[in-house]
């Protein structure tokens, strides 16, 4: 019974993870925190972005909770286990996949993953603070209901 729980902390969390990084991507990075993000919109020299620490300030959470998973309360493992997990498959989409950062080249059939990188790139089409559509990463509504924003 106990795995049950655990894998559906896990996979809660993993899914829950996108409307955090939705409401983080809308609210924060375009809004107080676009200083940071702005690094991500607009073209600059280097592999490094001042957007990158967001990855770093979410790493510290989800180890948080891995500690105490570790030392007493397992169900927490599960949850910063489904953090990492979504840290994961979002830099592998966002860093990877889309922004080729690392010298792969990734050239994806699936129509779902299609269909989430047409979305971030909308998102891209601009590189100011307001006015960005389409903040998801991991899913993402139609294209056509995304470009007639
Ligand atoms: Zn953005
Ligand atoms: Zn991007």
């Amino acid at each position: 019974m106990e795995v049950l729980l655990h894998a559906a902390l896990f996979l809660a969390t993993l899914a829950a993870m996108e409307g955090v990084a939705w409401v983080t991507h809308r609210y924060l990075m375009h809004g107080p925190l676009w200083f940071l993000h702005a690094s991500h919109h607009r073209p600059h020299e280097g592999w490094f972005e001042w957007n990158d620490l967001f990855g770093v300030l979410f790493a510290v959470p989800s180890i948080v909770l891995i500690w105490f998973g570790t030392h007493g309360t397992p169900a927490l493992l599960w949850v910063g286990l489904g953090m990492t997990a979504y840290g994961v498959a979002y830099f592998g989409f966002h860093d990877v996949i889309v922004h080729r950062r690392l010298p792969l080249r990734v050239a994806p059939k699936s129509r779902y993953l299609r269909r989430i990188i047409q979305s971030h790139l909308i998102h891209h089409k601009t590189h100011e603070r307001d006015g960005a559509v389409s903040f998801g990463f991991l899913y993402a509504p139609p294209p056509e209901r995304l470009t007639r924003k």
